[in-house]
């Protein structure tokens, strides 16, 4: 199969995690014998330095005729303290619009061998943990009308939901639990808000067209509970905007190691932009001491969500793990006695295990 990838690898370490994971996508396209094709383009701060735009339309084209994005990360120190309102966030953002992307996929796992890194105790995470937060990207209050008062002295923020955003990403999250343990969490605010009330009927609409699945509803606050109480009790959680922002970062943080998680953020098409969770790491640029495996993870997603490539994604899974029990890791994540390696020898080791 031939693909087209988009690469926007950004400010601070993106080009070195970037560039790892290009290798291990090269790995995988040698042996199932797929060409991968890689266009390079800019956003974030250092499209503002050259361009004086975050996401420049030539850098949003190049995504839009791509068949998915892999992107590192944006912003920093130097972009901060900047005047005006370009920021390089505002890439992000534009991306997600421009993209069309609704559905964010969230999974928090905890490896076993990075068991020391988890901030729960023993008892209750077990040996390993994988859950996957959907969250909805493109309604709700991010999106919703805002506004201050002429005195200033009060504003507001609008939360609104249509049926037809619910369905959707709904769908989303029953396809992806249909592959998994056939459960999902449904959370929402539904004894308060209206567009919980709207948001619980239509799930439970969809529902029936995937009888397989069972559906359980809890509301935000005790599912931000139920988290860190007893996170084995969900598989799969789909949720609205803000709540998904909130609960994502809750589940994600539970496994302890931020260099470790990938995101991808989806189309109904399955087109799809894959990055990181963690952010630019301004402190550690060029240094060779960045955690490529977050990003090379979501190199994984890609090749599962957007290319349908199961078994190719597995096998980058299943390297990284390799490399982990081989004992092989990078500063974020090293404990004694551990082997400590660069951005480029872990990229470079995962890749070989991919190789076989
Ligand atoms: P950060 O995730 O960049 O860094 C937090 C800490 O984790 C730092 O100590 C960093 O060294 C470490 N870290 C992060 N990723 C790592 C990796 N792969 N390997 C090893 N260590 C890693 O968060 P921050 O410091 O709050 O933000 C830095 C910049 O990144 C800011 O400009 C912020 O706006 C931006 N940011 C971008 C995104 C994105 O592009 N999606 C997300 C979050 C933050």
């Amino acid at each position: 199969m031939q693909k087209q990838i988009a690469l926007v690898p950004g400010d601070g370490i993106g080009p070195d995690i970037i560039r790892e994971t290009v290798e291990v996508l090269k790995a995988v396209g040698r042996r199932f014998r797929h060409t991968f094709c890689f266009t390079e383009c800019l956003a974030g701060g250092i499209a503002i330095d050259r361009y004086g735009t975050a996401l420049p339309s030539s850098t949003l084209e190049t995504c839009q005729m791509s068949d998915a994005v892999l992107l590192g990360a944006v912003g920093g120190p130097k972009w901060d303290d900047m005047g005006g309102d370009e920021r390089p966030e505002k890439a992000l953002l534009g991306l997600r619009a421009g993209l069309g992307l609704f559905c964010n996929l969230r999974p928090a796992v905890l490896f076993p061998q990075l068991r020391k890194a988890c901030t729960l105790r023993p008892e209750i995470i077990g040996d390993e943990l994988d859950l996957m937060v959907v969250r909805e990207l493109t309604g709700g209050i991010y999106f919703g009308e805002r506004g201050r008062s002429a005195a200033g002295d009060s504003a507001f923020d609008t939360m609104s939901y249509t049926v037809m955003e619910i369905e959707r990403i709904t769908r989303m999250a029953f396809g992806i639990a249909r592959k998994r343990k056939r459960l999902l969490h449904s959370i929402d605010k539904h004894n308060i808000l209206e567009t919980s009330r709207l948001w619980r009927e239509t799930v439970k609409r969809v529902a029936r067209e995937y009888p397989d699945v069972e559906l359980k509803h809890m509301y935000v606050d005790n599912a931000a509970m139920q988290l860190v109480r007893n996170p084995h009790q969900f598989d799969v959680i789909v949720t609205e905007n803000m709540f998904g922002d909130i609960l994502s970062d809750e589940a994600a943080m539970i496994t302890g190691s931020i260099g470790m998680l990938p995101s991808a953020s989806l189309r109904h098409d399955n087109f799809g932009l894959y990055e990181p969770v963690h952010g630019s790491a301004p402190d550690i640029a060029g240094k060779d001491i960045a955690n490529p495996i977050a990003t090379i993870l979501s190199a994984a997603m890609m090749l599962r969500y957007t290319f349908g490539m199961e078994e190719e994604a597995q096998t980058v899974e299943r390297a990284v793990l390799q490399v982990l029990d081989a004992g092989l890791r990078t500063a974020d994540i090293v404990t004694p006695g551990e082997e400590k390696v660069g951005t480029r020898a872990m990229g470079s080791a995962i890749a070989a295990a991919v190789a076989g």
